[in-house]
């Protein structure tokens, strides 16, 4: 099995992660910076172009996280928890989003 790719670090990149390279760790850091980015951005309206951006990832990222969570690499219990809270990071994400969608089709005037 390969190493994550980050530099220094030495954990095992698990099967559902072998195409990003990264170990859970690193890979969980990665969604949750990316995911709280997303969230600022939708905070500030999004246009449909970028909606459909964001639910992709959200659908994409969803499900390599739940190929994590039960891809059969064992997890500590500390990681567990990691990966339920980026669940809910995801959630939100969604969230966020079908409200900002809500807020610029009230915004814009039916044609
Ligand atoms: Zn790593």
């Amino acid at each position: 099995m390969a190493p994550c790719q980050v530099e220094g670090c030495k954990l095992e990149v698990p099967a559902a992660l072998a195409d990003s390279a990264l170990c859970v760790h690193h890979y969980l850091v990665w969604l949750d910076g990316n995911c709280a980015a997303m969230r600022r951005e939708t905070a500030a309206g999004a246009t449909a172009e970028r909606h459909d951006q964001i639910a992709d990832f959200l659908r994409e990222q969803g499900e390599r996280l739940s190929h994590v969570a039960t891809g059969g690499h064992r997890l500590s219990d500390d990681m567990k928890s990691r990966v339920l809270n980026e669940f809910l990071s995801l959630i939100n994400l969604r969230e966020n989003l079908e409200r900002a969608m809500d807020r610029s089709a009230r915004l814009r005037p039916a044609p």
